[in-house]
């Protein structure tokens, strides 16, 4: 069998919709996934309206809350911001059905699907060869999104270049009175954890509740003692059912490329997860389209589809990264001049951090300077 694109794991929203994107612009596309869908993906399952705005259909049928309003609070700070838009600035989803529904999107628009069959070998050339674990598929384009450990990457020769952090998340069925208090509402709290943050996203009937370091801890990480904290710092008194889920996120773009011969990455497996928020389906959606269109685009020319997709994250996405990991690093590290510049002009920055949800700016790549003057202020 040969197709235009391979995408491999089609868990990832992103590789699903690099997919739909590739079959609308009339490429032959093939989905390669090693589970049966749908299948349960580690997730707080909170997807923010950058990445909503970009999908090109509706999602409500598995939309299980939206919140116009968020709650970012910092712990033993006693700061605490409230923002709010005339659109969700936090789409509630599951990750199962979520993804699922894209897949089936994708095809609608005549894209195979080959599920329950893992990649087990990759040969490239001017065809690449993919073996799984019945099946032997060629395709000029391996768009590859198999997550963080990704298997593709491995296969292709590329070295461990993004930093990884651990987040464990737990699926949270509690009393109707906690329920009703928590529901209302998403909320961050940061710094419950060391160099990171907590979050309590109510669901349908549920509450999906994690923790995650986001930043390189010195010492071992303790997320599970942080995640106990961290559930009575929001008074949960009654949990009736619970099930705990762990996994790593990147949250640095790879240092040695993005394609490598046939293979192109895109997602988690590129290292494009929001680097201060560790948010990372939106830039996973982001990053499909725009692969999609850098192979549309060249001609089904290997070389000239790579420059288009080096171009087309250039333009904005590995810019927004870059300056996201500093942001970070003074965000989780450098906390007395956070919490100065919070306590003077903490509502103005979670509005600005909502706009970034929001898809309306993005980090100030100058971000020193306007710093400085702040700063200036306070002290002046
Ligand atoms: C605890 C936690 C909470 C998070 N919360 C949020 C959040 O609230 N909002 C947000 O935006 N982001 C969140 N993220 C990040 C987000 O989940 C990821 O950025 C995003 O989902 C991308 O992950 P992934 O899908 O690439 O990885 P995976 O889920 O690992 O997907 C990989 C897919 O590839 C398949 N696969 C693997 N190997 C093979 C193979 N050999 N052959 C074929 N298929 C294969 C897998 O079955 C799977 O479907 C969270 C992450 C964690 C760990």
């Amino acid at each position: 069998m040969r197709y235009d694109v391979a995408v491999i794991g089609s868990g990832p929203s992103g590789a699903s919709l690099a997919a739909f994107h590739a079959a609308k612009l009339g490429l032959k596309t093939i989905i390669i996934e090693k589970e049966t869908l749908p299948r349960y993906k580690t997730c707080g399952g909170g997807f923010v309206f950058r990445g909503r705005k970009n999908l090109p259909f509706d999602i409500s049928e598995v939309v299980e809350r939206e919140f116009v309003d968020i709650d970012i609070a910092f712990a033993g700070k006693n700061l605490s911001f409230k923002t709010k838009r005339d659109k969700p600035i936090i789409t509630m989803i599951m990750r199962d059905s979520f993804d699922h529904l894209i897949v089936k999107k994708a095809q609608e628009f005549g894209v195979e699907l080959l599920q329950t069959e893992a990649l087990k070998e990759l040969k490239c050339g001017e065809i690449a060869t993919l073996k799984t674990s019945t099946k032997e598929i060629q395709a000029k384009f391996v768009v590859a999104r198999d997550g963080a450990l990704s298997p593709t990457a491995k296969l292709s020769n590329w070295q461990e270049t993004r930093m990884m952090c651990p987040a464990l998340e737990y699926e949270l069925e509690v009393s109707d009175e906690d329920f009703e208090r928590l529901s209302h509402s998403a909320r961050f709290d940061i710094d419950v954890v060391p160099l990171g943050y907590g979050w309590c996203f109510p669901k349908k009937n549920h509450l999906s509740v994690g923790v995650g370091n986001f930043m390189k801890t010195k010492k071992n990480p303790k997320l599970r003692e942080n995640y106990h904290q961290y559930v009575d710092f929001i008074g949960i008194k009654n949990i009736i059912s619970s099930s705990a889920h762990g996994f790593i996120i990147p949250i640095s773009p790879r240092k040695d490329g993005f394609v490598k011969q046939n293979v192109f990455l895109i997602g988690d497996l590129a290292g494009f997860a929001d680097p201060v928020t560790a948010e990372g389906i939106s830039n996973a959606i982001y990053s499909g389209k725009i692969v999609a269109k850098a192979i549309a685009e060249s001609n089904l020319d290997l070389r000239q589809a790579e420059k288009n997709y080096h171009d087309k994250l250039d333009e904005k996405l590995l810019l927004e990264l870059k300056t996201g990991v500093k942001l970070a690093k003074l965000f989780y590290e450098n906390k007395t001049l956070r919490n100065l510049m919070l306590k003077q002009f903490g509502q103005h920055l979670a509005d600005a951090m909502t706009d970034v949800f929001m898809g309306e700016r993005t980090y100030p790549h100058d971000y020193k300077k306007s710093i400085q003057k702040r700063l200036k202020k306070i002290v002046f």
